[in-house]
């Protein structure tokens, strides 16, 4: 289908996108410098994932570099300044970064300082640009109940700073084992979303939903085949955070005609649009929409549509649309 002339950027908003998925290539070669970590590629390569990489597994370890280098309060404030730069660049008027404080400790940097250096690069890159963000945290699938506490505890320590906890991770491992974390994010009133119906199918959903009392889902792609759980995301309003080229790089989609946004979309479903790894995927929000013009048609009324379902569905306080 012909690509169609879509609304000119601005007022966007980006619900789910990982720090460590989106350092600019540029700065991941940078970082690697001054700390003395050998490339043996051009950093590109390093960084971004080839579209036919084959699934997740792979996928993941397209991050293995910049978690090396970004194991420095420094490096992460300087990654969060410029993903929120890159933000509005993009017309992103309010982002969400999440990251795993757990991940960043190499070196000796606790979870609060991995927490409040992302926090001040964040809030540096909103004080030059205007562009309202959000912070939140990640549990890991396959770390421990414990370690996902201990990333819970983090986030109502730094409640100031943080706006959300999310589980992450590889979906073969369930999630139920982590909902101590969530509990407590509840009781704390700290809303959550989950990553789901990835890789795993409408079981893990479910899981999210029931368990865990996600009020967002991480990708959601696998729910079409369910039709209760359709019937329940949609009475239930429950933002599915869809990204189109992630989700066919890590084979949840084959292609991405494939892709369910459209026809979820058009079933009244709360369907949003991120880019989930700005470099991993090599992507922004624009081009995200741009594909599913050229795919699917859209229209200014569909980006409005998931750019107001996103609003609504963020975790802190979007500024009002200009
Ligand atoms: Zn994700």
């Amino acid at each position: 289908m012909t690509a169609v002339t879509g609304p000119s950027p601005g007022n966007r908003v980006e619900l789910h996108c990982h720090l460590d998925a989106s350092v600019r290539p540029g700065t991941v070669a940078d970082l690697a410098g001054v700390q003395g970590v050998p490339l043996d590629a051009p950093v590109e390569h390093l960084v971004t994932a080839p579209s036919d990489c084959g699934g997740l597994p792979r996928f993941l370890t397209y991050l293995d570099l910049p978690l090396r280098v970004l194991q420095t309060p420094d490096a992460l404030r300087r990654a969060a300044r410029e993903l929120v730069e890159d933000w509005h660049a993009d017309g992103v008027t309010y982002g969400e970064a999440r990251f795993a404080p757990q991940l960043h400790g190499r070196f000796g940097m606790t979870q609060d300082e991995a927490v409040r250096a992302v926090a001040e690069g964040l809030a540096e890159g909103r004080d030059t640009t205007g562009v309202g963000t959000g912070l939140l945290l990640c549990c890991l699938r396959h770390q421990t109940p414990e370690e996902s506490l201990s990333v819970a505890e983090t986030a109502l320590r730094n409640r100031d700073q943080v706006a959300g906890l999310d589980l992450a991770g590889d979906e073969r491992c369930p999630g139920v084992p982590h909902r101590a974390a969530f509990d407590l994010a509840h009781a704390a009133g700290l809303p959550c979303t989950v990553h789901a119906g990835e890789a795993a199918g409408p079981r893990s959903i479910w899981e999210a939903l029931d368990v865990l009392g996600a009020r967002r889902i991480g990708h959601g792609v696998r729910c079409t085949t369910d039709q209760a759980l359709l019937a329940r995301l949609r009475s239930e309003d429950v933002t599915l955070e869809m990204c189109p080229t992630s989700n066919v790089r890590t084979a949840a989609v084959p292609h991405l005609r494939a892709h369910p946004a459209d026809r979820l979309l058009a079933a009244g479903l709360r369907v949003t649009i991120s880019t989930d790894a700005r470099t991993t995927c090599d992507t922004t929000v624009e081009r995200e929409f741009a594909a599913m013009r050229a795919e699917f048609g859209w229209t200014a009324d569909e980006e409005t549509r998931c750019q107001a379902n996103a609003t609504r569905a963020a975790f802190d306080s979007p500024p009002p649309p200009r």
